[in-house]
């Protein structure tokens, strides 16, 4: 050991053996070979306890970091956004105080280095590298935010001439924690079981959170599966700043298994996605040596290029390398709690903590030394781009949804949030037999510095070099939201079909045509926000009936309106006729639909006051927790808590065997239950009573093999596999999984379930093997696979063609209810809005399904 100076003098024991229960203290996790500014705080000074000895709470963590910032020039702090549950996100620049003088224009030159030509008048040499170092993004993975008041407290209190050089040479932007909300969940439990002589029995409840665990954020979502669709808040937050910087190096910092060492990439070359160049796993594995060498000091154990891959860049581990920069992903063998017994001795959570500061610190010490490097290749990177993006076949990508401008217009929200130029069609175009008018339509050019992310969000891809992912294969966006596109090529395409550059997207509002009525009203199903808007208008006592057959209205419009239209009357009512009308202009600008004033019963096609307008019951809607998936479940409420703003109640899954269910006319399950024959009997006498039971994922199966429905199962021919070497046979069994892709299902636009879509063909999202043979009742199968699916994705060739037909949702009667069945989930990571629209329709139109005939 090197002589101890400054704040670690006296605390010299035990850099390799620890006393297993006693406290550690900051000597155990810093380098002792440079000493520690006395007037920048420490962590243990400022909340109350040493690093490792609790886990931190997110109050807590901030309250340090906002402490050092006051107390040390080499860094300031921002307050970057807040959490669903109003937490601050906070980010931290550590640089020399020379540096910050001037940090704006460091920060637009750095930024200059993404922009070819201008990017040769800058020099490299003179510039300092920058890295982002992001900590916990699953908040049950805590030694990351732990270690990151370690990062902070070296990168401000460290002195010696090296490490001023070294600030002088980078600015490294911190993130203590990419997900406080969860992070508090976890550290709540953590804390609250920790006993004074610490056990670390695995059998303790310390060890087993409660569903739904700490990993996710507050609606359940994990959020490094969100930084390219950034539907959650502190996903748009932090990719704001991201590319306000575009980083050199960003750090991913989780944990896994118990019985695990430490991971840090390259993972496996074989699963890198093909868009990620060459040069930029040789950075990584570079880097990997510093992380290395530095684990080796220290005595970890740890691996590398296997287990992970870099394939899916909605993590972020993989988001940086289409933009230039290198991410980096960090996994630490997980205490779970204060320590627990594992394959490797007793791990303590200090221990996983420090081996967190180390790469963060090896991190900023490959950053110092191959700075130049990194900006080399950064430049080089969107040098590259354009010429790849010339070479391309594809030149523009157009999209539209033709009754629907909410959907289009959050897929255009999400190309601004990525920084992505983008424009309106100067006039019509014609292309693949569509047309797109300006104002309906979006024009994506490729020839810009962010190609690279346009591609990784419109290209489709059914070819793969291996046949494992460690996430999803495919995720293609304008299939996800069921758009009109195209791609345009070279032929179709010229610059000057540009018009108008979309700055700021706007929500698309609707008006009421024809203005105040004294007879009906009529609004289309075909908005993304018409459920919301029915449920509205429900919720205020509102009678509305529902278009089973499509029917013109003279003077309203020319065209007739489609299966699913809404009507309201305005007679009898609990609202005056103006009344009425201010709340149909209110749907209108807020759930940007339109809504047509209608003067007369007497219409071609049914009339009005036909028995093919069915009443709309307000749904009382329980979604089942506390078994199935929290992905799906979270989904779920956040689709009908923050989009369609509707009451949902999170139903604890033992409850379903109890009266409380009497009080809801929908309930969803996203997932099995573990339920006594008495439930499953009191659930059906619910259904027979005449409650909708919506089940997704594996409610399905559980739901036939409980005998609500009775679904019939085509499986796969299994390939012999006689010849696999056994060391090759895990990899075999899961190469038959479907991770997850894009595949085509056709609606059947006459049913209930498909009311609001007008085209045939919907791509939906499918993981897993599960198929359903249709059914021989003709009311029960609204929509089914096509016979050539496969759109973008992974999948074997026999489960392809066991896919083919099968049906992709259905609807079976019991006694007087309805159990629909959604074999795949519709409401995937909060961006598969095309497939949102059969949960809603379930939930308002599964009672309407036709029953004569249904079983
Ligand atoms: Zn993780």
């Amino acid at each position: 050991m090197k002589r101890l100076r400054g704040l670690a003098v006296g605390l010299v024991l035990c850099l390799f053996s620890i006393p297993v229960f006693s406290q550690v203290d900051l000597s155990y996790y810093l380098p002792d070979d440079v000493n520690y500014n006395p007037e920048v705080p420490t962590p243990q000074s400022v909340i109350g306890h040493e690093v490792g000895e609790w886990h931190i709470t997110h109050d807590k963590l901030v309250y340090y970091m906002r402490a050092l910032a006051a107390a040390s020039d080499r860094v300031t702090l921002e307050d970057i956004g807040t959490t669903h549950e109003g937490r601050p996100q906070v980010l931290l620049t550590f640089t020399h105080p020379d540096n910050h003088a001037g940090i704006d224009k460091i920060r637009t030159d750095h930024v200059w280095l993404t922009y070819p030509p201008e990017s040769e008048k800058f020099d490299v040499k003179k510039m300092p590298s920058v890295v982002y170092l992001g900590f916990s993004i699953h908040g049950n993975e805590p030694s990351g935010s732990n270690a990151s008041m370690l990062m902070a407290y070296y990168l401000a209190a460290a002195q010696g001439p090296e490490i001023e050089t070294a600030l002088r040479n980078t600015v490294v932007l911190l993130d203590p924690s990419f997900n406080p909300d969860g992070l508090n969940r976890f550290s709540t439990w953590a804390n609250m079981h920790k006993s004074k002589n610490i056990n670390p029995d695995p059998n303790d409840r310390e060890y087993s959170e409660a569903w739904p665990r700490g990993r996710t954020n507050h609606y359940w979502f994990d959020l490094n599966r969100d930084w390219l669709p950034v539907q959650q808040p502190e996903s748009r937050n932090r990719i704001a700043k991201f590319h306000e910087w575009k980083p050199n190096i960003l750090t991913d910092h989780h944990e896994m298994g118990t019985n695990s060492t430490f991971f840090f990439q390259p993972g496996v070359p074989s699963r890198t996605h093909p868009l990620t160049p060459k040069e930029n796993q040789e950075l990584t594995a570079k880097i990997g040596t510093y992380h290395a060498k530095a684990l080796d000091r220290i005595g970890s154990l740890y691996y590398t290029k296997e287990g992970y891959d870099d394939f899916y860049y909605g993590k972020g581990s993989t988001f940086p390398d289409i933009n230039g920069g290198i991410g980096i992903l960090f996994e630490q063998a997980s205490s779970r709690g204060h320590a627990q017994e594992s394959a490797n001795g007793i791990l303590r959570f200090p221990f996983t903590i420090r081996n967190q500061f180390t790469a963060a610190l090896s991190t900023w010490q490959s950053a110092v030394e191959m700075r130049e490097e990194l900006l080399t290749y950064q430049r080089d990177f969107y040098k590259k781009v354009l010429r790849e993006a010339n070479n391309d076949d594809v030149k523009a990508y157009i999209f539209k949804a033709e009754k629907d401008a909410a959907r289009s217009y959050h897929l255009a929200d999400i190309l601004q949030m990525q920084e992505i130029d983008f424009y309106r069609p100067s006039r019509r175009i014609k292309t693949d037999g569509m047309e797109f008018q300006p104002e309906d339509s979006y024009i994506v050019p490729l020839d810009q510095r962010n190609y690279k992310i346009i591609k990784a969000m419109f290209e489709t891809r059914k070819e793969f070099t291996d046949s494992l992912f460690y996430d999803i294969s495919a995720w293609t966006y304008p299939l996800a939201f069921n758009l009109e596109y195209s791609e345009m090529s070279a032929r179709d395409y010229g610059r000057n079909q540009l018009g108008d550059k979309v700055t700021e997207v706007e929500f698309p509002s609707g008006a009421v045509i024809g203005g105040q009525s004294a007879y009906a009203y009529a609004f289309e199903w075909h908005g993304y926000y018409a459920p919301r808007a029915a449920n509205r208008l429900l919720s205020k006592g509102i009678r509305l009936k529902v278009a089973t057959q499509p029917f013109t209205a003279e003077k309203a419009r020319e065209e007739s309106f489609d299966y699913g239209t809404i009507l309201i009357p305005v007679a009898n009512q609990s609202l005056s006729e103006y009344d009425l009308f201010l709340e149909m202009q209110k749907i209108a600008t807020e759930d940007g639909i339109n809504v047509y004033n209608i003067t007369t019963g007497l219409t071609d096609g049914v009339s009005l006051g036909s028995n093919s307008f069915s009443t709309v019951t307000k749904p009382k809607v329980a979604l089942m927790v506390e078994a199935g998936s929290s992905y799906d479940a979270g989904e779920v409420w956040h689709l009908l808590d923050t989009r369609m703003d509707m009451l949902v109640t999170k139903l604890p899954a033992n409850r379903l065997s109890t009266n409380a269910i009497d009080r809801y006319n929908t309930i969803i399950l996203t997932g099995g239950v573990s339920m006594d024959k008495e439930g499953v009997e009191n659930l059906k006498n619910w259904v027979r009573n005449g409650g909708t039971l919506i089940g997704t994922g594996s409610a399905v199966t559980w739901l036939s093999s409980q005998k609500f429905t009775n679904l019939k199962y085509a499986s796969s021919e299994r390939p012999s596999g006689e010849n696999i070497p056994y060391d090759q046979v895990t990899n075999f069994r899961r190469a038959q999984f479907t991770p997850g892709g894009v595949f085509m299902s056709k609606l059947d636009l006459t049913h209930p379930m498909a009311f609001g879509y007008y085209k045939e063909e919907l791509p939906t999202f499918r993981r897993g093997n599960t198929f359903i043979t249709p059914s021989d009742n003709m009311y029960s199968n609204p929509a089914r696979y096509t016979n050539e699916p496969l759109l973008s994705g992974y999948i074997t060739d026999a489960n392809l063609e066991a896919m083919k037909g099968t049906s992709t949702v259905r609807v079976n009667a019991l006694g007087r209810g309805r159990v629909v069945s959604l074999v795949d989930n519709p409401n995937f990571r909060a961006f598969w809005y095309g497939t949102n629209k059969l949960m809603m329709n379930a939930i308002f139109f599964g009672r309407i399904v036709n029953t004569a005939a249904a079983r």
